[in-house]
């Protein structure tokens, strides 16, 4: 069944330093995203370890915020039926070794930790990061 979704998708810092952006974006309106709200941010330390409490008590869970906070990340909003696992889809796999051809990770990913993008996986953690970046009235 499809349903009208949103997500989050954020290009991370290794992309954005390789000139990544155009590329990416090219991607989510080719295949008909609704592209509802974005913004550059370089966000702390204390920022990237809130986005990513569910990882907190991780071995990469250090590592991933530092890489989270050093440089500009460009955030998204985006609205599409199955939004959630399209994107995915289209991120492909987390760790680029095993990324599809075709896919951002694929082409852009450095390695498993520097791996180019970011997608809300499930409802509840995208209406959780969406909630973290824009407010309300910046997604209509
Ligand atoms: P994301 O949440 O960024 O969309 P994901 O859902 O594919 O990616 P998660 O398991 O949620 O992957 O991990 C979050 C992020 O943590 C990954 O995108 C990656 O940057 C980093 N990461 C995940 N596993 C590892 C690992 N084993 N070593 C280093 N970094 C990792
Ligand atoms: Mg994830």
């Amino acid at each position: 069944m499809k349903t009208l979704q949103r997500t989050l998708a954020i290009i991370k810092p290794d992309a954005v330093a390789r000139g990544a952006i155009g590329d990416i974006i090219g991607s989510l309106e080719r295949r008909g995203f609704r592209i509802l709200s974005g913004k550059m941010l370089h966000i702390t330390r204390k920022q990237a370890e809130g986005f990513y409490a569910v990882h907190a008590g991780k071995p990469f869970f250090e590592s991933l915020t530092k890489f989270m906070s050093e440089g500009p990340i460009l955030v998204i909003a985006l609205e599409k039926e199955n939004a959630i696992a399209e994107w995915r889809e289209i991120m492909g796999a987390t760790n680029p070794a095993n990324a599809k051809e075709g896919t951002v990770r694929k082409k852009w990913a450095e390695s498993i930790e520097r791996n180019a993008v970011h997608g809300s996986d499930a409802e509840d953690t995208a209406r959780f990061e969406l909630s973290y970046f824009f407010a309300g009235y910046e997604l209509q």
